[in-house]
Order: structure tokens, then sequence, then C-alpha cells
């Protein structure tokens, strides 16, 4: 039987920075990885370009957290000059994108994963290596005995990267409910038509919740930064567990507001003198003064409106419906687009790890980091956040112990 101090579970960007900062500090460490190589998912994070995480200061960051509260130590312990500095070290510089999204200057997320393996230097790496089983006394597969042990196995989407809802029952600890994150959504309505085109600086709503960003459109359905985003607060408002259903019914209203520099009012007094001015424009030459000229087809024929219209012969209801529908474009939401969700939200209850260490305060020696915990922030860099902080910090406490 092999023996190390630590055995860290998962080798995504929680377990890797997990074991690196364990062996910095002269533990052995073995990195047990079910993959033929480390960090699939991060490779796939940005585009591939890796938005490793985002530059705002750390109170108004954390803000953006639901479990803000579990989050600040790790925050404060791997600061995200520390986080730049690690990769900066080894010659990689960042750029930052707007609402302070942090890329490496190369653009390429293999860059940010091969600094990563170069720091791994010390640290045994098992490929091929699926976690079954842990039994008393940190004996795994009956293969591995470790001192202490940190899970760091990711969340149950984008099951070809590694992840899997079996992740979550590797041990007994309780969990919350389980549920897709960041997530494209599908509509009632075949969006064939309008596939790739993309509405930018769109405000889209559900309920009381907005978000303003960039809605695209798929096949199937909606997907963007404006849309997952929302799809947060929509999957937490539906009664599910993926432990038990993976494909739960929704019965939601998107809308979207098309022209969010605009009020009704506004609107309206435009389209006033405007339609008396420009009175023989076809309204659906009219229109692009306010939407990409691509979507104008499909809008026209969802609100029942002849694009060859003249401005002067639009009556007052159709014009009044212009107007709604520029301002409250609704989407019916039948389905999760269930393969493309980015994160996964709940996990291992936060109620029973200690946020200073990320210790279990149920199995001593037992060690938590990453998305297998309840954590999730929104698309921005917020998520690699969680991976690194954390697992810094459950590296750092299990090798100080
Ligand atoms: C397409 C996409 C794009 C994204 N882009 C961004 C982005 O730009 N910025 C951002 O902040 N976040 C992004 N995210 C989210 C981010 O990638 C995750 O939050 C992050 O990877 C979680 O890290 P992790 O180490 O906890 O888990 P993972 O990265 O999922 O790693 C878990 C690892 O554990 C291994 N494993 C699982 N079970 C076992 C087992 N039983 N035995 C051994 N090994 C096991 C898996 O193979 C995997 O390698 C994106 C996600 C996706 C899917």
């Amino acid at each position: 039987m092999e023996e190390y101090d630590i055995a860290v579970i998962g080798g995504g960007p929680a377990g890797m920075m997990a074991a690196i900062a364990a062996s910095r500090n002269s533990s052995k460490v073995v990195l047990l990885e079910k993959n033929p190589k480390l960090g699939r998912k991060l490779l796939m994070t940005g585009g591939g370009r890796c938005n490793i995480t985002n530059r705002k200061p750390i109170k108004k960051l954390l803000n953006f957290y639901p479990q803000k509260n579990f989050l600040k130590h790790s925050f404060y312990t791997l600061t995200n000059e520390k986080l730049l500095s690690f990769f900066e070290e080894k010659g990689l510089s960042f750029i930052e994108e707007d609402d302070n999204r942090i890329f490496p200057e190369t653009e390429k997320s293999s860059d940010i994963l091969n600094i990563l393996i170069d720091y791994l230097d010390d640290v045994t790496i098992r490929y091929d290596f699926e976690v079954k089983s842990i039994v008393e006394n940190f004996i795994i597969n009956d293969e591995i005995k470790a001192g202490k042990i940190i899970i760091a196995t990711g969340g149950a989407t984008y099951p070809q990267t590694g992840c899997s809802i079996e992740n979550y029952t590797l041990t007994s600890h309780p969990l919350t409910d389980i549920r897709y994150g960041l997530v494209p959504l599908i509509t009632k309505k075949d969006l064939s038509d309008i596939a790739g085109i993309t509405l930018y600086d769109v405000i889209a709503s559900y309920g009381k919740s907005k978000t303003k960003g960039n809605v695209l459109f798929s096949h199937v359905g909606l997907t963007g930064p404006g849309i997952i985003n929302l799809s947060n607060e929509i999957s937490e408002d539906i009664n599910y567990n993926l432990l038990e259903n993976d494909n739960p019914e929704i019965d939601v209203e998107i809308a979207i507001d098309l022209c969010p520099d605009f009020t009704r009012e506004n609107l309206q007094d435009k389209f006033t003198i405007d339609f008396q001015a420009k009175g023989k424009t076809m309204v659906k030459n009219y229109l692009r003064l306010f939407l990409t000229s691509n979507f104008i087809d499909f809008f026209l024929d969802e609100i029942n409106i002849d694009g060859e219209t003249q401005l002067s012969r639009i009556d007052k209801k159709s014009k009044n419906r212009l107007i709604e529908n520029l301002k409250r474009f609704t989407f019916e939401i039948t389905a999760f687009n269930k393969n493309l969700a980015k994160v996964t939200i709940g996990g291992i209850n936060l109620d029973d790890v200690n946020p200073k260490t990320m210790e279990s305060s149920l199995t001593p020696n037992l060690y938590f980091a990453g998305e297998v915990l309840d954590l999730h922030g929104p698309t921005g860099g917020y998520n690699l956040k969680i991976a690194f902080s954390t697992g810094y910090l459950a590296g750092l406490s299990a090798s100080e112990k």
C-alpha cells in the first residue's frame, strides 16, 4: 500500500491548487485524477481563453456570491494579487476586460494549466485513477493510504470533463439540493431561423430579477451572459435535485427589453414624430434604428406586423404593440439545456465545513475544495476564483495541521 501525508482527489483547478499549496509546505502529496490528463474543464474555460478571476475589490466581489460569509476567509488568504503573481512568477501576464474580467495575455487556458502542472513538480500524480471508495483510516481504492484527504471532485455537469453526480456521494457528508447553474435555456418556440444572432446590451428579466448583457439565440433557445446569470435564479426557484431528476420541467417566462436606452414614453414620442416625418418608410427598415437587422423579420412575424407596411399606415394598436414588444419581448422557457450547464449549484453542505480551514466538522482530516461544495457565482471569473481560493486554503490547512 502506498502511503502519503495528503491525498487530493480531483485534478481540476481546486485540486491542483490544493496539491501545490500542500507540497510547498513539505507534505508528501498524491493527486488522483480519473482522466488521463489534468484540468480538462479548465482548458474549456472562457471559450479556451480562461477568465481566471474577477478583479473587483474583495468586499465588492464577495457580494456577488450567495455564500459570501463562507468564502471570505479563503478570498483573503489567496487574494487576486497573490493568485495572479503565482502565474506572473512563471512569466505569464494578464489583461483586464469589461466588468473586471481577467484573462491571460496569451488568451490561452493551456498556459494557465501548464504553469499549474509545472508547480506540481513535487507531487505524485496518478492519472486514470478514479476514486471509487474511501474506507476508514483513509484507505482509497484499497491501494493508497493517506493521513488526510482533500476532495476536489468538481460538480455534476459537463460529464465529458470528468464530472459526475456520483462525486457527491464519495463520503456520507450531508448535501444540499444539486441543480444546474449558468445554464442556457430551452424555449417552447423553435428558434432555428434566428440561431446565431446576438442581441447586444439588452436587459433580460425573470420575475423581478434583471441582467444587462448580450443575449444569443441557439437553435433550441437562449444563451449568453445575460441569460445564464438569470438561469441560476430560475434553477433555484424550481423544486428538483439532480440526484433524483436530471431533466426538470420548467414553465417560466423570460422578457427581453430590446431598447433599454428608451422608456415606453420616449418611444411613444419618437414614433409619433418619426411616423409622420418618415411616413413612406417601411416599418422593417425603420426598426433598424433599434434592432439588429437580421432579427427584425422574426420580431415582426412574432408580433403579427407586416414588415412592408409603411409607417403612415400603421394603426394605433399596431404601434402600441410595437412599443410594448420592443420593451418586453417574451419567451416561454420549458427546460434547461442541461448538457451545457457551466456550473453546479448545491453540493456538500457548508454547515459541516469549517470556512477557516475547509476541514469537515464531521470527519477530522477530511477537507473539501472547489465546486463539489455548495458554492457558486455568476459568470465572469467568479467560479474559478472559488476553485483556486478554496483549493489553496484546503491545501495550506491540511499541510499545517
Ligand atoms: C464550458 C465552461 C466554461 C467555463 N468558463 C469559466 C470561466 O471562464 N471562468 C470561471 O471562473 N469559471 C468558468 N467555468 C466554471 C469552472 O470551470 C469550474 O467552476 C471549475 O473548473 C471548478 O473547478 P474544480 O476543480 O472544483 O472542479 P473541476 O474543474 O470539475 O475538476 C474536478 C476534477 O476531478 C476529477 N474527478 C472527479 N471525480 C473523480 C474521482 N472519483 N476520482 C478521481 N478524479 C475525479 C475530474 O475528472 C476533474 O478533473 C466554466 C465551466 C465550463 C463548463
